[in-house]
């Protein structure tokens, strides 16, 4: 696997790339890479010809400095399991190669940022937009493949490359689960082994929704579900929406494609899930 970790080097390297006609597949992370990570990267390499995975704990992103602060960076393992995984290429630069001195600016996409997570992380999708942006533009990949996991992020970003008509098709990869139903998270490492439990309501209470969800009685079956992630000890509910899976506004008999998203905090430890409920 090719290394780079300067903008300079890697443009030079894809544009020979490039030149010799091989579509390029980007995977962008945060590192502490998992098996749902690399879930994306198997399909960048079913899709492309060169994969690159970049690993970059983007700062303007992260509201609570605190969360910054403790967020895992094991890069030397990262690196061996992308090895392994066959990756081509690594992105992996430091704050001061992606971002200048104070420098201030952010996309605005307009109401989706500021829905859901949007409300519980302000600012947090204008970092992630912004480094997003970046990085599509160091990397020009033909595609680039994001998680379900993270579902209101794939909208921002595909709302960023619809309204600033950037050349990238955006795939949307499933949401691998530990044998459990804990979604991977490279947050989980901070739960101990008594709120990993208490984390399990998460996707339980997403899995019963899906199988008795019926579009005529959505308020009902968000309230019992929100009923049963708050009676979860040691779990704190930030909020369990049911969504048109476009605009994210509440669904209704109506709505066509609908998904259930939660946010919780298991002790100090953030974590979001989400069900497609109707495709
Ligand atoms: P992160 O490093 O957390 O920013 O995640 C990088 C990418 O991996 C994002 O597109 C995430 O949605 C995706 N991802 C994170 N967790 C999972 C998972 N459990 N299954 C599939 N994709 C995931």
């Amino acid at each position: 696997m090719e290394i780079f970790t300067t903008k300079k080097n890697l443009t030079e390297y894809l544009e020979q790339l490039r030149k010799a006609g091989k579509k390029i597949g980007f995977v962008p992370t945060l590192g502490a890479l998992h098996q749902g990570h690399l879930s994306l990267l198997a399909q960048s390499q079913q899709y492309c010809d060169v994969s690159i995975c970049s690993i970059f704990v983007n700062p303007t992103q992260f509201n609570d400095p605190k969360d910054l602060e403790k967020y895992p960076r094991p890069i030397a393992s990262d690196i061996e399991k992308l090895e392994q995984a066959g990756c081509d290429i690594l992105f992996n630069p430091e704050v001061n190669e992606m971002y200048a001195a104070n420098e201030q600016w952010h996309l605005d996409i307009g109401e989706l940022e500021h829905l859901l997570e949007g409300k519980f992380r302000p600012g947090h999708y204008q970092g992630v937009t912004q480094v997003v942006f970046k990085l599509f533009d160091i990397v020009k990949p033909d595609m680039a493949f994001f998680g379900q996991k993270d579902y209101q992020q794939f909208l921002v970003i595909q709302k960023m490359v619809e309204l600033l008509h950037l050349p990238v098709k955006l795939v949307m990869c499933p949401i691998l689960r530990e044998p459990d139903g804990l979604a991977m998270s490279s947050r989980n490492i901070h739960l101990s082994v008594e709120e990993r439990r208490h984390a399990l309501v998460l996707s339980k209470t997403l899995n019963w929704l899906k199988q008795h969800f019926n579009k005529s009685n959505i308020a009902s079956l968000t309230n019992a579900s929100e009923v049963m992630i708050n009676a979860e000890p040691g779990v704190q509910l930030e909020y369990f929406e049911v969504v048109d899976g476009d605009s994210l506004h509440s669904a209704d008999q109506q709505t066509k494609s609908i998904v259930a998203l939660v946010a919780v905090k298991v002790g100090n430890t953030r974590l979001i899930d989400n069900i497609i409920l109707v495709d």
